[in-house]
């Protein structure tokens, strides 16, 4: 098998949107007429990304064999570093890693977690995860009536995310408190809820976020503090009872290992930013040798999702259900068969490769 073609294209979900929700896929079209799928991180519409694949990776890998994927991987990081390996190029390379492996196991007749050595689970429970644009300046009530919604869709757990601006800490700690606060009366005591503060706050204003998440029994506070402040998110870690996550901003696995070293005890890298499956499994065993906890960040309900659910799957000791941000069915409208819970779980496809198609005129349509 040799890949023949590369193809990149983003689909733009609601045109009339500001801005707009466009996804980045990537198609490589290799000998025997087999084509695999992958996803680059969206940021800006992955723009950034595709136009590395397009301009710099997809000349490189005309002729190679699919199965390479690691090498090819380590060459191109290495190769391209110059390009920045944290976040477009890391993306557009985890991309390329995903559509290889969708190749691989279209050649071999498996589906993914097979090849990465078998399932553990193939049916895998999810969270909920609540934001987007400004849910801190939502009101309490508002906040609660989001909840409410979302515990239909039967989610194991539920993450109330602030999406702040990154500029500014600590903007209205009591109002965060407070809507912890309603969200834990509303659910009841026993139901498992996180609370990510996506960088918004100074390690002061984490402690006492944290001591309160404490109080209310939450899970497990995500993104603290800035995500480059590794030493401190450590020193956070280890003062607070609550597990503190990070790491959905770490694009290779010696950043990960950064966490790690500094004492955070649960990692968040996202299979569309960095290494693709190559990598996150590379994090797997990462994690695996040092007792911490790998959760993966995926907000990308299709694609990148299913890539992350086959390492879910195939995860030794996996703590926390898998991430799922869009419930709404309006990214299903290009796919013949796109990833949907049933009953709080998701079933890995057994199909082989990643076990998702697309409709072609669909596609043409919404392409941009
Ligand atoms: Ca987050």
């Amino acid at each position: 098998m040799k890949i023949e073609r590369i193809e990149v294209f983003q689909v733009q979900w609601e045109p009339e949107a500001k801005p707009a929700t466009r996804s980045a896929f990537v198609r490589i079209h290799a000998s025997d007429g087999l084509v695999g799928l992958g996803e680059a991180s969206p940021m800006q519409g992955g723009r950034a990304s595709l136009s590395m694949i397009e301009h710099e990776i997809a000349p490189a890998l005309i002729g190679a064999d699919p199965l390479d994927h690691a090498v090819i991987q380590d060459r191109l990081t290495h190769r391209l570093v110059k390009l920045g390996p944290e976040g477009a190029l890391s993306g557009a390379l985890a991309g390329i890693d995903i559509a290889l492996w969708d190749l691989k196991g279209k050649f071999l007749g498996q589906p993914i977690y097979k090849l990465l050595g078998g399932a553990w689970q193939t049916s895998v429970p999810f969270y909920a995860s609540i934001g987007h644009n400004s849910f801190g300046e939502r009101t309490v009530d508002e906040v609660c009536r989001v909840v409410e919604q979302r515990m239909r869709d039967q989610p194991t757990a539920i993450k109330i995310r602030f999406d702040n601006d990154r500029t500014m800490l600590d903007r209205d700690i009591p109002g965060d408190i407070a809507k912890a606060t309603a969200v834990r009366r509303m659910v009841g005591d026993d139901f498992p809820l996180a609370f990510d503060a996506n960088n918004g706050l100074s390690f002061g204003g984490a402690m006492r976020v944290g001591r309160a998440l404490e109080d209310l029994g939450y899970w497990w506070f995500e993104e603290p503090l800035q995500h480059y402040h590794v030493r401190e998110l450590g020193a956070l870690a280890r003062k607070l009872d609550i597990t503190v996550s990070a790491g959905e901003q770490s694009y290779s696995t010696a950043a990960v290992a950064d966490l790690i070293d500094a004492g955070v005890p649960m990692v968040q890298p996202d299979i569309i930013k960095m290494g693709g499956i190559t990598g996150m499994m590379r994090c797997a065993a990462l994690c695996q040798a040092h007792g911490v906890e790998l959760v993966p960040h995926q907000t990308q309900p299709t694609i990148g999702h299913l890539a992350s659910l086959h390492v879910a799957a195939a995860q030794f000791q996996r703590t926390k259900p898998c991430e799922l941000d869009d419930p709404s069915t309006r990214r299903h409208a290009i796919f013949k068969n796109a990833p949907k819970p049933v009953d709080g779980l998701f079933h890995l496809p057994t199909t082989p490769g990643l076990g998702i198609d697309l409709i072609e005129a669909e596609v043409a349509r919404r392409r941009v």
